[in-house]
């Protein structure tokens, strides 16, 4: 185990990044907790309930300093749970878009309530609630630093990334990062909505770097969301290829096509293969077999020989353009 002082390092003048000692094939090298300020800080993600990472935030204040505002990503439990013990210390207050299931979507709100789950909610913080709740476009500044809030749902409901405006860089959280893609994982993962989230970063062209919950920070964001955006289309356009020889299942898929993904991370590339299944399901070109989970069997509603036509292939690019 490392000591807390080691994980503390200066990435930009104003800007220090704390990583909590909670590496996995998950979180990477571990959650990124990010001060920002020189006087009034903002702490963005205290991370996991981990009361050894609280005193290493605090202890990393210097003579002058004190945490003003708690901002959080996301609510799953590497980044939030901190947020509160962080609070017990400074007394600062929360800000995030709203508790776990805030954003949901209507489509993930209904298969949630018929019963969707894939065991994945455990890395839900259920108990996470901001004092704060923001919305896209809020602003939370200070002297030296000013935030703005966007609402970025399909890797968590209350995901939100934050803009730092003086340098336009943006706090990614799970939504972007430079290491891996985000798993989607329904009911709490939605593809359509976090297409359409890196869709909108990506067709920014005044953001420049990104600093994620995990991982070192990414040169360009909007380049990094736009080859994010592509590399999902083209596993959807994967997933659409085998239904066209025969029904497919989430697992069996991914054990096929991931070949580079270590066994250990196969489930949760399943994960993000149905949360595409559901999307074509939910436009009505296939159908599950029995209830939603990773081996659940999707077929074509359409026969083979239209599946892959022009004008059924048109549609599917046309309904991803949109995202
Ligand atoms: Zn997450």
């Amino acid at each position: 185990m490392s000591q807390p002082e080691s994980r503390l390092v200066t990435l930009a003048p104003g800007l220090r990044r704390l990583r909590a000692d909670n590496p996995s094939p998950m979180t990477f090298t571990g959650t990124n907790t990010y001060l920002l300020g020189t006087k009034r800080l903002a702490v963005i993600d205290p991370g996991p309930a981990d009361p050894a990472h609280i005193d290493a935030i605090l202890r990393a204040l210097e003579p002058g300093q004190e945490i003003a505002h708690i901002f959080v990503t996301h609510a799953h439990v590497d980044h939030s749970p901190g947020a509160r013990l962080l609070q017990e210390q400074c007394g600062a207050p929360i800000y995030a878009y709203g508790s776990a299931y805030s954003g949901l979507s209507r489509v993930m709100t209904r298969r949630r309530a018929q019963g969707l789950d894939l065991g994945m909610d455990g890395g839900v913080d259920r108990m996470f609630y901001p004092d704060h709740p923001l919305k896209t476009g809020d602003v939370i500044e200070e002297e030296d630093w000013s935030l703005e809030a966007h609402h970025t749902p399909g890797h968590l409901p209350n995901h939100m990334c934050f803009l730092w405006r003086e340098p336009m860089a943006l706090f990614t959280g799970d939504h972007i990062m430079g290491w891996a893609t985000s798993m989607i994982a329904p009911p709490e993962g939605d593809w359509k909505p976090y297409q359409v989230a890196l869709k909108r970063i990506a067709k920014r062209t005044d953001l420049t770097c990104g600093y994620a919950g995990h991982g070192e920070p990414i040169e360009d964001v909007s380049a990094r969301a736009q080859t994010l955006h592509v590399h999902r289309r083209m596993r959807a356009r994967q997933v659409d290829i085998a239904l066209c020889d025969g029904p497919v299942t989430p697992m069996a898929f991914a054990r096929a096509t991931y070949n580079d993904t270590p066994e250990v991370l196969i489930p949760a590339a399943a994960c993000n293969v149905l949360a595409y299944l559901l999307w074509l399901e939910e436009e009505k070109l296939i159908v599950a077999q029995g209830p939603l989970g990773l081996e659940t069997v999707f077929e074509r509603l359409v026969p083979p020989e239209h599946w892959l036509r022009d004008d059924l292939v048109k549609r599917l690019e046309r309904l991803q353009a949109q995202l």
